[in-house]
């Protein structure tokens, strides 16, 4: 006798992306098509949390069986603390964007930087060792990404950020990682070789008061946004630097919590082709 739906349904591995909002969220679409490629039972969906009720919701899922979650804007630092474990990387960044159900504990990491990183090394075929970086911004994505960097052993990582002392304090609390330091955007101690923007600028439309000598010969700008031109992509290309958005990123670091959860790291290629097409 076929075995009925609800036994298909209890077969099938629940998980969830949360947000607010999230309606706009392509997480759905690309686990969907991670498990399709690897062959992975699993269901993945987009749920809204209230502003006020991020916990709770989030207790709710796993209550009913969810395996696994993702968590988005603005809820990484309320992870961070639901967690009752954290990898070292979450733990530097203050952040979690992928949470775990493992029996009672629910474990917490952050994807962000391995998925930036390997965006850098896998799909645009740059390698970090040895370059100088330019980190734009200091709030959440850019401390998620800041030990992955520092782990590609750079000659050098500056954080600019417009409150220049968050900047400094972030680069402080990293010193003991690599060679990093932090400040404001005046007196830049560029060149850079790589020029990562991980501001929330390009959401409004805005460039970071950049110099026009910000980028070496050959650079690479790469802001972490996607899905539309941003004034510092424009910026970049016309100081002649090579250019990327964040979509390789966002798919890269789901991939990165894909395999968390799976132990199967899907192709990403397929898919990043897939949502540019779109
Ligand atoms: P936050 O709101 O936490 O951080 C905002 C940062 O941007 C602060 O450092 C702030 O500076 C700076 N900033 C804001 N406006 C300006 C401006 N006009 N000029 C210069 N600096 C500015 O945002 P997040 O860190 O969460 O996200 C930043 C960006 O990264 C977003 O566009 C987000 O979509 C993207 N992102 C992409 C991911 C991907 O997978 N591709 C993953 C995560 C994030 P100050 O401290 O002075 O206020």
């Amino acid at each position: 006798m076929p075995p009925s739906e609800q036994t298909y349904r209890s077969m099938t591995d629940a998980y969830a992306v949360f947000g607010n909002p999230i309606a706009h969220s392509k997480s759905p679409l690309i686990h969907a098509a991670f498990a399709r490629q690897t062959g992975q039972d699993i269901r993945y969906t987009a749920l809204l949390a209230p502003l006020d009720g991020f916990r709770e919701t989030v207790e709710a899922f796993r209550d009913g069986g969810g395996r696994g979650a993702n968590v988005t804007v603005p809820f990484k630092e309320q992870a961070f603390a639901l967690a009752t474990r954290r990898s070292e990387r979450a733990e530097m960044a203050g952040a979690v964007n992928t949470l775990s159900f493992d029996g009672a504990g629910i474990l917490g990491d952050n994807t962000d930087g391995a998925g930036l990183v390997r965006d850098l090394a896998n799909n645009l075929a740059i390698g970090l060792a040895g370059k100088r970086i330019l980190l734009m911004g200091a709030g959440g994505a850019a401390r998620g990404v800041i030990l992955p960097l520092l782990e590609q052993a750079p000659a050098a990582l500056y954080i600019a950020n417009r409150t220049a002392d968050k900047a400094a304090a972030l680069a402080k609390g990293f010193a003991r990682h690599g060679e990093i330091s932090g400040g404001g955007y005046d007196g830049l101690p560029g060149p850079f070789d790589v020029v990562i923007n991980a501001t929330a600028a390009s959401l409004a439309g805005e460039l970071p008061p950049l110099p026009a000598t910000v980028f070496a010969g050959g650079a690479l700008a790469y802001d972490m946004m996607y899905g539309r031109d941003t004034p510092f992509l424009a910026f970049a290309r016309s100081r002649e630097a090579r250019t990327a958005d964040g979509l390789g990123m966002l798919v890269e670091q789901a991939a990165e919590a894909f395999f968390l959860w799976r132990g199967v790291r899907p192709e990403t290629r397929p898919v990043i082709d897939m949502l540019r097409a779109a």
